[in-house]
């Protein structure tokens, strides 16, 4: 029996996310941006929330946790580095599993935003929450890792199946359009840009995606192709993808 996913607008940016285990009706909130709206669309769901799964100790990823627990009783279960600004149940890293109700998610390491960052990847379904690692044309900001400790991140996310349905935390993909077709002239990336420029003048959201579009679209993992654009012509890939994210971090538009 499926996972289903349900999507909801939280803060000015975030998405939240509910998930339930059809077999048996148990239910995990992906990162807790705002505790409000959450226990709102659980409510009007009536599901039963068993987890909650932190991808990183960002306030607006883990900040509600506690509301929420007190609320609904669930158990928390995230990256160590949580515990800066939660309690969590189960400590969790690269290569466990966490299993909800019937459905299995691996975890998998995709330090780079913050050190510890996971995402979690339910292969039976092929559905991965990527916090703040992976965006639709974009990748989060590098505050505590390196470009090398990213680039190794977003290659595992990569490697995920092409058909595996991606869900970021963040509609950042407009402004990442923007970044992206200034470094990048791919006809594919120019037709995926105006199909989000108007999906966004619509308000409708361009998350989820898939892994099979920003390995075609994406600038950031398709770094190694912009490396003469971005000024690292015959450097380690590593090296193109941070002069990318550098390029992104400067970029005015
Ligand atoms: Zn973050
Ligand atoms: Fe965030």
């Amino acid at each position: 029996m499926p996972l289903t996913v349900h999507q909801f607008p939280c803060l000015s940016d975030n998405y939240g996310f509910l998930c339930r285990d059809e077999a048996t009706g148990l239910a995990a909130c992906v990162d807790t941006p705002e505790a409000g709206a959450i226990l709102r669309e659980l409510n009007k769901l009536g599901w039963k929330l068993d987890l909650i799964l932190n991808t990183h100790w960002h306030p607006d990823h883990a900040g509600g946790n506690a509301e929420i627990v007190a609320a609904t009783g669930c158990k928390i279960v995230g990256p160590a580095e949580v515990t800066k600004i939660s309690v969590i149940d189960r400590e969790v890293r690269g290569g466990d599993e966490v299993m909800l109700g019937q459905t299995r998610f691996e975890v998998i390491e995709t330090g780079g935003h913050t050190l510890g960052h996971i995402a979690y990847f339910d292969p039976a379904d092929r559905i991965a929450f990527v916090g703040d690692t992976l965006f639709a044309l974009g990748c989060g900001r590098l505050f505590e890792g390196t470009a090398e400790q990213m680039w190794n991140s977003l290659q595992r996310l990569a490697a995920l199946p092409d058909e595996t349905t991606v869900y970021c935390a963040h509609e950042y993909t407009a402004s990442n359009a923007r970044f992206a077709l200034s470094v990048d002239d791919d006809p594919a990336l120019k037709a995926r840009a105006d199909q989000i420029f108007a999906a966004r003048e619509r308000g409708e959201p361009t998350v989820p995606t898939t892994i099979a579009l920003e390995k075609a679209t994406n600038p950031f993992l398709r770094a190694p192709r912009l490396a003469e654009r971005v000024g690292a012509g015959g450097e380690p890939d590593f090296k193109a993808f941070g002069a990318v994210r550098a390029a992104k971090d400067s970029f005015k538009g």
